[in-house]
């Protein structure tokens, strides 16, 4: 474990991949980049231990009836944006990045993009112009986003049952 305090903020760099900030006192955690890539490079690979049958706030979606809880488990701070650097490729257990991402930059994903229908939902406020405002799952997306972002295969499946 390699962790400095800077401020509020706890930084873990034990990966060489990326950094995971802590909020000490809003108790908010976030992923940022150790390093460049380009759009479809994969930043990481990941798997799983546990597989829940119902989704919590840190689980990735997988199938109908399973969540996992990620491997290496640091992927799990990465946070929700409407417009998103990244995406979890669960059916080859890779995540990838979407665009250019630089050193130093937050890694985010679009919750949607891997879950159907959330434990949570929250209000956004990542700031985007795309902004979608409330976050509740793909099962709630208006048709017109079904095209505009990536989505797992299990997700895809999902959406294109309802055309
Ligand atoms: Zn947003």
């Amino acid at each position: 474990m390699n962790l400095s305090a800077s401020n509020e903020i706890l930084i873990d760099r034990s990966s060489d991949v990326a950094e995971k900030r802590t909020d000490v006192h809003r108790n908010n955690r976030s992923l940022y980049s150790r390093k460049d890539f380009q759009p479809g490079e994969i930043i990481a690979e990941f798997g799983w231990d546990k597989v829940h049958s119902t989704p919590n706030y840190l689980t990735v979606q997988i199938s109908e009836h399973e969540h996992i809880e990620l491997l290496p488990s640091y992927l799990e701070c990465i946070n929700h944006s409407c417009d998103p650097n990244c995406f979890f490729d669960t059916s080859n257990k890779v995540l990838e990045a979407l665009k250019s991402i630089g050193n130093g930059e937050e890694l985010t994903f679009f919750y949607p993009s891997a879950e159907w229908d959330m434990d949570q939902s929250f209000q956004c406020h990542c700031g985007s112009e795309q902004c979608i405002g409330i976050i509740r799952g793909a099962k709630y997306l208006p048709e017109s986003l079904h095209t505009k972002y990536r989505f797992t295969d299990f997700i895809q499946s999902k959406l294109a049952s309802r055309h």
